[in-house]
């Protein structure tokens, strides 16, 4: 039987495809977005870690777009790019990355996936709509009948919604909801039932985004879902070999809110509860130790 052999174009070099693509976008070669892409190129192949500050005018994005793109393509395997704001994801998914899909093509030999992945809570779940959200803890706003019929007009729009939408994706919902309103529609990653366990899984418009973010070259998203997948034990983001925080300045924050936990009346009231109700044992602080919910 004869042979196969099997052509693989060669990917070429960082620089050259950052000509490509700052030709592409009617912009002219600027010295420190030159030198910042060679850095992340040479981290990204040695495994070294890198901090880059990089003033305004640097063009960033793209010193670190063209060569995570170019590693991803290469070596099959998927970048995540972390920002701080919803407006930084915007414009890598909007603009950044489609201009440069669109100019690397040739180069690369095909055109590259990119997608974003928010948190569990930007998504329709639909086990939730089928089956309600449980009371939640008591508020004024409810003693408001003009705040009740709103909100009931809300959720019947969204359960409307809930059978048109592809994505569940709620920004994709024009005119948007209050936040109370899609509280009934969606849950948090720690209210999930895991795909495993819900009789919707399958179906699941949070699980559909990661199953297509495991396709993608690029990954666009957010520093808590980075949090949450390196500190939580379980994996929100697909198998990935490199990570580029931007707004790096926030991540601390960012890490810090996912890591905190914070106590409200209700999850008080909870724990007193709890702990009259059972002979729980109390940690050093005081508080039950299976005292839960307080997020
Ligand atoms: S897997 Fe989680 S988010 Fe998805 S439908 Fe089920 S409970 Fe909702």
């Amino acid at each position: 039987m004869p042979g196969t052999v099997c052509l693989v174009p060669e990917v070429p070099p960082t620089l050259s495809l950052l000509e490509t693509a700052v030709h592409a976008v009617g912009g002219a070669e600027r010295p420190g977005q030159v030198e910042m892409a060679e850095a992340v190129d040479h981290s990204i192949r040695t495994g070294e870690h890198l901090a880059v500050q990089a003033g305004t005018g640097t063009g960033k994005s793209l010193a670190y777009l063209v060569p995570s793109i170019r590693h991803a393509v290469a070596e099959d395997e998927t970048v995540v790019v972390s920002t701080a704001t919803i407006a930084l994801q915007r414009q890598l998914v909007d603009r950044d990355l489609p201009r440069l899909a669109k100019a690397l093509k040739t180069d690369l030999g095909r055109e590259p996936k990119f997608a974003i992945l928010k948190g569990r809570r930007n998504y329709l779940c639909m086990h939730r709509v089928h089956n309600g959200a449980p009371d939640e803890p008591e508020d004024a706003g409810l003693f408001d009948p003009f705040a009740v019929s709103r909100l009931g007009r809300e959720v019947k729009r969204l359960h409307e919604w809930s059978s048109d939408t592809e994505t569940g994706d709620r920004d994709e919902l024009v005119p948007g909801v209050s936040e109370q309103a899609w509280r009934q529609v969606s849950v948090t990653a720690r209210e999930c039932l895991g795909v495993s366990k819900c009789p919707i899984g399958a179906d699941c418009f949070a699980e559909r985004a990661r199953a297509e973010a495991g396709k993608a070259d690029v990954v666009v998203t957010n520093h808590a879902m980075l949090a949450i997948d390196a500190l939580e034990g379980y994996q929100v983001l697909p198998d990935h070999d490199v990570v580029v925080i931007d707004e790096a300045h926030d991540l601390v924050d960012r890490i810090t809110s996912v890591a905190t936990e914070e106590l409200s009346g209700a999850s008080v009231a909870m724990a007193r509860a709890g702990a009259a109700g059972s002979s729980t044992r109390t940690s050093r602080t005081g508080w039950p130790r299976r005292a839960t919910g307080w997020r």
